[in-house]
């Protein structure tokens, strides 16, 4: 396996207390397959890509436990400088928020230019054309002249483009991309998944994309791991997991995305709020918002328990939720 993430635990040390962000997250993604993970905000997803990219904020952040295999190698346990040069030659990531990812007073040309003179020691002249090439991959038109355009002279759409090509400069084994169309309208969020999933089978990468919308990552994921409260809930190939969920909160998901048979119905909510990570629910972390909840749901966490080929589900009473 590429990335195999195992038992991962991270907490962060607040004034009001430990926040248990992340609590045992186990996954893992293959060359040229596509996990998403998805979850509301505070699920632990992006602690999660942060933990196995190596930039999260420590203190008040901390590891404290479980492995993130790459390529057979522990990432926790390499120093600063071997992580460092993992991160800009292996593995790469895109964040969600471009303009404030580019810097403002650097044209795009140099700072795509940049990963080519930093890490593979090019001139600045063949560093140049490196980026006009990538810009013109990723479908920037009339690259040769927009080189030349800082970060502000582009829309949301083509920032995210430069961002997708700083991603692929070094042609990464893995690529990382956390929320990376959240800020991006209906469209342009299509374009830019149809650019990643390209990219992806045509460099036979790995792709984490990391989301809160289940309907953005239908047509590009292979498998779903749906996280709550800093775990994975549920974890499935993507037409399992949409064809009949094995966890309510997933089922939940699905029944609020907006669908075309069913016009005129209310939309679904799943009621209540996600918990504070300072106070997580004792027992299953989802009962009070849970429709199926029971006395056990309260007391006793359910384990992963094993639904199905490649599916998991941290339910007591996944069947039941199978059933639909
Ligand atoms: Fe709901 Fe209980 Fe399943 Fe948790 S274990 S998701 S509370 S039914």
């Amino acid at each position: 396996m590429l990335l195999d993430v195992r038992d991962l635990r991270v907490e962060f040390h607040t004034r009001d207390g430990v926040a248990h962000a992340v609590n045992g997250v186990t996954c893992g993604v293959d060359a040229g397959e596509t996990l998403a993970v998805l979850g509301e905000s505070g699920s632990g997803k992006s602690v999660t890509a942060q933990a196995v990219m190596g930039i999260l904020d420590t203190p008040p952040g901390r590891i404290t436990g479980g492995e993130v295999l790459f390529r057979g190698r522990d990432l926790l346990k390499l120093g600063e400088g071997e992580r460092r040069r993992v991160r800009g030659a292996e593995l790469a990531m895109i964040f969600q928020d471009a303009l404030s990812s580019l810097n403002p007073v650097l044209t795009v040309g140099d700072q795509l230019g940049e990963m080519f003179t930093v890490h593979r020691g090019m001139s600045r002249r063949d560093a140049r054309a490196k980026a006009v090439e990538l810009m013109d991959r990723v479908r920037i038109p009339a690259a040769r002249r927009r080189v030349r355009d800082y970060p502000h002279q582009f829309s949301g759409g083509m920032r995210q483009r430069i961002m997708i090509a700083m991603a692929m400069a070094l042609e990464p084994a893995l690529i990382i991309a956390d929320e990376p169309t959240t800020a991006l309208d209906v469209t342009v969020q299509a374009q830019v998944m149809d650019l990643l999933a390209e990219l992806r089978r045509e460099y036979r990468m790995g792709l984490v994309l990391i989301t809160h919308d289940l309907g953005v990552v239908a047509d590009v994921a292979d498998k779903i791991a749906v996280m709550y409260a800093g775990r994975i809930v549920e974890s499935a190939p993507v037409r399992d997991l949409y064809r009949a969920p094995a966890h309510p909160y997933t089922r939940g998901l699905l029944d609020s995305i907006p669908r075309l048979d069913r016009k005129g119905r209310e939309l679904y909510a799943v009621r209540g709020l996600p918990p504070s990570l300072l106070d997580i629910p004792s027992g299953c972390s989802f009962h009070p918002r849970c429709p199926l909840a029971r006395d056990v749901c309260r007391t006793d966490v359910p384990p992963l328990y094993e639904v199905g080929r490649g599916r998991e589900s941290a339910c007591h009473f996944w069947r039941e939720c199978l059933r639909g």
